[in-house]
């Protein structure tokens, strides 16, 4: 499940789902999802795989804890963070309802 808001250290940061890829990058890019520092919001195409939709929510949601903590991480350490976080969670049963039963591939997403 990808909620609307996530609380992270207090702050709530808004979730936006969106099924056309081109809304997520803003109308410059079409993005998986992206990760607005300034506005504190995550996108999040959720027009594909429904897998998919969650790894990528995982992957921006690490880029907002990272700045939300001051955590300094690249973008292949945020993408490897997220898909083991998740694969962590699934094969250790900590899975939620309605969320994903294995890590989706790779894909494009920007920050
Ligand atoms: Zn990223």
């Amino acid at each position: 499940m990808i909620p609307d808001k996530i609380v992270i250290f207090g702050t709530t940061w808004r979730v936006i789902k969106s099924a056309s890829r081109e809304d997520v990058g803003k109308g410059d890019e079409m993005l998986w999802g992206l990760c607005d520092f300034s506005r504190r919001e995550i996108s999040v195409w959720t027009g594909g795989d429904t897998n998919d939709a969650q790894v990528t929510f995982y992957h921006e949601l690490t880029h907002a804890i990272a700045r939300e903590t001051g955590i300094r991480m690249s973008e292949k350490d945020t993408d490897l963070f997220a898909k083991t976080f998740v694969d962590t969670m699934l094969r250790n049963d900590l899975r939620l309802e309605g969320e994903p039963k294995k890590v989706g591939r790779a894909r494009r997403a920007k920050a």
